[in-house]
C-alpha cells in the first residue's frame, strides 16, 4: 500500500513501534485534502474516535466502562498504516497471517457480555482470558476494564505483532502467552471471565473447566456455514448455563500453533 497516513498518525509517541511514522508528518498534512488543523493533530483521531464511541452507543451498547475503555485505546495503532484512515469505522480490517482485527462493536459487544455480572469494584480485581489476541487490540480494550488479563495466540508472527503493537501503551496488567488457546491458560485459571475471537465446533473443555463459578464466557461457535455467539455461565462446580445469541462471523479456531 503506497496510500498516506492520515494525519493524527503523525501524533503517535516513537514508542509506539512499527506504526508511529512520524518522519511523514509534513507529507501527511500537505495535501489539500488534509487541512491543517488549527487545534492539533491529536484531536483528528480523538474526534474519530469519539464519533465511533457514538455510534456504538447508538448501536446498544449501554456499558459506560466498556465505551470508555474503547474510546482509550488507539485503534490506528493497531494496523497497518496502509489501512489507518479506516482505524474508527465498525469494520473488521485485515492484520495479516489470513486473520483480521474484529469490528470495534463486536468487540464492545463481547466485552459487554462477558462482564454484565460484574460491577466496577469487581470487575478491577477480575481475571479475565482472552482466546486469539490478533494484534492485541482488543487485548487492550479488556486490560482497560479487568485487574489481569491473558491473551493467547496461537500464529507466533501475531503475537509478536500484538507484543509490539502494546509495547507503548504500558499496560502492566496484560500478559500475551504464545500457545494453542484450545487449552486455556492454566497459570492464570481460574478466570472471571473469559472472551473467545474465533470460532470453534465447541467451546474446548478446558476453557470450561477455567471459568470460575459465577464466571461467564463468551465464544463464537460454528454449526456448519452459520455462527452464533453464545455465553456461557458457570452457575455451580459441576453446571454451566448457556444461551445462543447473535449471529456473527468470526475467522475460525485452529489447533495447533504455527
Ligand atoms: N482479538 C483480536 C481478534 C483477532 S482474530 C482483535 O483484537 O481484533 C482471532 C485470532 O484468533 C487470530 O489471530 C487467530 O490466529 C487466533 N486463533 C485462532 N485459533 C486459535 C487458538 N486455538 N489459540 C489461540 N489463538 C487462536
Amino acid at each position: 500500500m503506497t496510500r498516506k497516513p492520515p494525519a493524527w498518525m503523525a501524533t503517535l509517541p516513537s514508542s509506539a513501534g512499527r506504526h508511529a511514522p512520524v518522519a511523514r508528518r509534513s507529507s501527511a498534512v500537505a495535501g489539500p485534502l488534509a487541512p491543517a488543523s488549527p487545534t492539533g493533530l491529536g484531536l483528528a483521531s480523538e474526534r474519530a474516535r469519539a464519533n465511533m464511541i457514538a455510534q456504538l452507543a447508538r448501536g446498544g451498547v449501554r456499558d459506560p466502562q466498556v465505551l470508555d475503555a474503547i474510546n482509550d485505546v488507539p485503534r490506528h495503532q493497531f494496523i497497518d498504516p496502509g489501512l489507518a484512515s479506516r482505524a474508527y469505522e465498525d469494520v473488521s480490517l485485515p492484520i495479516g497471517h489470513g486473520q483480521t482485527i474484529s469490528k470495534p462493536s463486536t468487540v464492545a459487544r463481547m466485552i459487554e457480555l462477558a462482564c454484565a455480572h460484574l460491577p466496577r469494584s469487581q470487575r478491577a480485581v477480575a481475571r479475565a482470558l482472552e482466546v486469539g489476541t490478533g494484534c492485541g487490540y482488543q487485548a487492550a480494550v479488556m486490560a482497560r476494564i479487568f485487574g489481569q488479563v491473558i491473551s493467547i495466540e496461537r500464529v507466533r508472527g501475531l503475537h509478536e505483532q500484538a507484543r509490539d503493537n502494546l509495547r507503548g501503551l504500558r499496560l502492566a496488567n496484560l500478559r500475551l502467552a504464545f500457545g494453542d488457546g484450545h487449552q486455556g491458560v492454566a497459570q492464570g485459571a481460574p478466570y472471571d471471565v473469559i472472551v473467545v475471537a474465533a470460532a470453534g465446533e465447541a467451546v474446548p473443555e478446558p476453557l470450561l473447566e477455567q471459568m470460575r463459578t459465577g464466571a461467564r464466557l463468551v465464544a463464537p461457535v460454528a454449526r456448519g456455514d452459520q455462527q452464533a455467539l453464545h455465553l456461557i455461565e458457570r452457575v455451580s462446580d459441576g453446571e454451566w448455563q448457556l444461551t445462543v445469541l447473535d449471529a456473527v462471523r468470526f475467522v475460525p479456531l485452529r489447533s495447533g500453533t504455527i
